[in-house]
């Protein structure tokens, strides 16, 4: 088993690498203003932002279970390696029952497309209640800035190729044995993490509920311009990094490197290769 893959409980759990996202760093925010931005900047210490971008692959009670699926060929050829990474561990598009979303986002959900086909031909979707519901609402559309819309198309694009194979799931149903829903609100409004049980060792899949490893866990009020409610994003980062340190849990995300563990440093934290 390489560094990407490691066993959770009932299920092994693999890293599929998507790619690099990269943007001018004035996509960084602050919650308390224009100074305090400056310094992150100042301590992000480059031109751009760089950071991975990774979905994941469960094997175990109910087959092949993707959580995300990466950008597919819409971003370029930068993107979309998930896929062949995929293949690289024996699976097949044919062999994936379900993809469970977190949020729906570009980078995490237009791997679900082939054009105008479903990617994925045996599998259902599995998107967050919240998240479906705010993305497939009219007024929300119009009431969004238009350039941050994207969400709205995929709900639509998701709808029209999987009919009948989406599925709105929350926090009390059943998704797999072991595997939990948590609302992550903020990034977007639904946006969720999976928990996987492991014996007190749960692995918490968290989405886009951190972007910069680094900075956002040393100060969690950094954000980036594309959180639809910054501040219901910095309160989500801070709880979940401190529920991720109390409990001891490994987590991973859409935007982090490996598996981490979270450790409280004074007020913030810092997270730190999982043992
Ligand atoms: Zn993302």
């Amino acid at each position: 088993m390489d560094q990407q893959t490691r066993r959770f409980g009932r299920y092994e759990v693999s890293i599929l690498h998507d790619g690099f996202y990269e943007a001018p760093i004035d996509v960084l925010t602050h919650a308390a203003g224009p100074a305090a931005r400056d310094g992150a900047i100042a301590a992000w210490g480059r031109p751009t932002l760089r950071i991975v971008v990774n979905c994941f692959v469960l094997r175990g009670p109910g087959g092949v279970t993707l959580v995300d699926a990466g950008t597919g060929t819409s971003w370029g050829d930068a993107y979309g390696h998930a896929r062949s990474a995929l293949v690289a561990l024996g699976l097949t598009r044919d062999s994936v029952d379900r993809v469970l979303i977190t949020h729906l986002h570009g980078d995490h959900a237009l791997g679900l497309f082939d054009g105008e086909a479903p990617y994925f031909p045996n599998a259902r979707i599995l998107v967050p209640a919240t998240e479906l519901h705010f993305f497939t609402d009219a007024d929300k559309r119009l009431s969004t800035p238009e350039n941050r819309r994207g969400g709205f198309a995929i709900a639509e694009t998701l709808q029209r190729l999987y009919p009948e194979r989406v599925d709105a799931i929350t926090g009390s149903d059943d998704i797999l044995p072991g595997v939990t829903l948590i609302p992550l609100p903020g990034h977007t409004y639904g946006q969720s993490g999976y928990l996987i049980e492991n014996g007190g060792r749960d692995l918490l899949l968290w989405g886009d509920a951190v972007h910069l490893e680094t900075l956002q866990a040393t100060d969690p009020e950094v954000g980036l311009v594309f959180d639809l409610d910054g501040a219901g994003a910095v309160a989500t980062r801070r709880d979940i990094l401190g529920q991720a340190s109390d409990q001891g849990w490994i987590v991973s995300g859409g935007h982090v490197e490996g598996f981490k563990t979270v450790r409280r440093v004074g007020n913030a934290f810092e997270l730190v290769p999982a043992a």
